[in-house]
């Protein structure tokens, strides 16, 4: 296979459906073990968000760049993309959104997730982080996963904010494959993916591929800390 394709989402893993989501083979069978594990503690872990490809990721960017889809800064207020020049403005988008090719969903090894016996049926997740922080109805969920997730092989790339993607206490990896892949995955790979592309700011995007590359691709927390 060429793992280009696969790495920048223009080609899926072998993937397996999780309810209406999907996740890649073995990262869904290692966490369905977790998941049975977590529900002998009372927690329901279910995913908010799986494998995503190229073409969804990109229908993201687009829905952003374009004021279709609200922006966010850190504290969580909602920003005008329009007040922003040049790089700041795909800065903005790229604190929660990957850039199209540049997602670790894309891989099917990364998802998010939140337990569904803390809050009501009709809750709806948001992915804020109070939601995930002391006081929240996930915070119980995430000092399990501090103590049992790598266990099953996941740790948590965005546990803390480290200059590039904002701090994603919901964002889990399946290390013994996303490890590998972030290892093989090249600002070349990417280079390729974004220039066979249609996307909004796309030779903004190109003039600072190596600097996108380097905060929110290569830039994420050590999976033991
Ligand atoms: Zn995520």
């Amino acid at each position: 296979m060429d793992h280009s394709l696969l790495l920048t989402g223009r080609e899926p893993p072998d993937l397996v459906d999780i309810g209406t989501l999907q996740l890649e083979r073995q990262t869904a069978a290692a966490f369905t073990q977790m998941q049975y594990a977590a529900a002998q503690d009372g927690f329901d872990l279910q995913l908010v968000s799986g494998y995503r490809s190229f073409d969804r990721q990109a229908a993201i960017w687009r829905a952003k760049l374009t004021g279709l889809r609200p922006v966010f800064d850190a504290r969580q207020q909602k920003l005008d993309l329009a007040t922003l020049q040049g790089f700041a403005k795909l800065e903005a988008v790229l604190l929660y959104s990957a850039l199209p090719g540049a997602s670790r969903h894309h891989w099917g090894t990364d998802f998010d997730l939140y337990d569904a016996a803390a809050v009501d049926r009709d809750y709806q997740v948001q992915l804020l982080e109070h939601e995930y922080h002391a006081g929240g109805p996930f915070a119980p969920m995430c000092e399990w996963l501090a103590v049992h997730a790598f266990e099953f092989g996941f740790f948590l790339p965005y546990r803390q904010y480290r200059g590039g993607v904002a701090a994603e206490p919901w964002h889990l990896s399946y290390l013994p494959l996303s490890g590998p892949y972030l290892q093989r995955f090249s600002l070349q790979m990417l280079q390729q993916a974004v220039e066979n592309a249609d996307l909004p700011e796309q030779t903004l995007i190109l003039q600072q591929l190596p600097v996108i590359f380097e905060r929110y691709v290569s830039t994420i927390c050590d999976a033991l800390a």
